[in-house]
């Protein structure tokens, strides 16, 4: 059993993108990243607090935003109007989950499609169905991928079965899954699926994306099968300072020895996700002068 080590693949990741950002510099664009949070949400201040910090740490210019939770619907447009027309900013995100007074797909709609570094725009969702390489593609499915192909898994030809439809996470794994170059015969399954076990247990690779602790247990799981686990939940425990543990979608200790690779939870996915929306700035910082193709 090999374990997939989302951090060290994530540091070569972020190795490259150093070196992209300094070719820029050279050119005298510093690529710049707008991270929005609305609200205090620790979770999401956590994740904000580890992509400015990783930013820092490659040379892209980052501006954190802290809105207040009782911040309005037109407020926040405001905000995102004034990122698209601020050409020293690059890439747009906000974080979610917003407080529910946000309409968050209206937010989403309003982000300069080029800029939108998330690949949540109808455009960018619209390029990744064509596959077209100019769009942004959503960075945790990405760094899925980024993992499976730095793992050397093969991929053509595999039953993959991604559990969860979400547009954040779901929809784009499958379509990457299934698209040229990857070539998998992808399943998704949901909350409504009909023996999610059995489904699950004709993977060879399976993505669960859920947010449910622990869900994925042995049963759902055939010998050699390849497990990408998502998922990241904070399970309360009194004897860490911080309070909580993080655990993924998958049962770790009872899955991992049927497996052939699986990523843990932390130091999985979660770290490819960063590395990959590094990566979505410089895209978008390369094709605001014009070199889609780098350079
Ligand atoms: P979501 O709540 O939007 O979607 C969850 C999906 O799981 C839904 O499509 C639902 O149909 C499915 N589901 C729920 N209960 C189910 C059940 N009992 N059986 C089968 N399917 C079920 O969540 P999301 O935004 O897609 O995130 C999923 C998980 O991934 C969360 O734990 C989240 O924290 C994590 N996540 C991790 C990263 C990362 O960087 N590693 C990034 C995004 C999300």
């Amino acid at each position: 059993m090999t374990i997939l080590n989302g951090k060290e693949i994530a540091t070569d990741a972020l190795a490259e993108c150093r070196e992209q950002v300094q070719a820029l510099e050279a050119q005298g664009v510093t690529p710049g990243l707008a991270v929005v949070i609305v609200g205090k949400d620790p979770a999401s201040h956590v994740y904000v607090g580890s992509k400015v910090k990783t930013c820092a740490d490659l040379g892209i210019y980052s501006r954190r935003i802290e809105l207040p939770e009782e911040t309005s619907q037109r407020e926040l447009l405001e905000v995102v109007a004034g990122l698209n027309a601020d050409p020293s900013i690059h890439g747009i995100l906000v974080q979610s989950p917003p407080p529910p007074q946000i309409d968050e797909e209206e937010i989403i709609r309003l982000i300069d499609p080029d800029k939108d570094v998330d690949g949540f725009h109808p455009v960018n969702v619209g390029k990744l169905v064509m596959e077209d390489d100019s769009g942004f593609v959503p960075c945790t499915p990405q760094g899925c991928i980024h993992l499976l192909e730095r793992a050397g898994i093969e991929t053509a030809g595999a039953n993959a079965v991604v559990i969860g439809r979400s547009m954040i996470v779901g929809k784009p794994m499958a379509l990457l899954l299934m698209g040229r170059g990857i070539n998998a015969t992808v399943t998704v399954a949901h909350s409504r699926t009909r023996e999610l076990a059995r489904v699950c247990r004709e993977a060879d690779i399976l993505i669960p994306a859920i947010g449910r602790p622990e869900f994925v247990t042995a049963d759902f799981v055939k010998e050699g099968a390849v497990v990408i686990d998502v998922g990241i939940n904070r399970l309360e425990d009194s004897s860490r300072k911080s309070g909580y543990k993080l655990v993924g979608d998958v049962a770790y200790e009872e899955v991992a020895p049927k497996c052939r690779a699986i990523t843990p939870v932390p130091g999985g996915v979660g770290p490819m996700t960063i590395a990959m929306l590094m990566g979505n700035t410089i895209k978008a910082a390369r094709s605001s002068m014009g070199q889609p193709e780098g350079g």
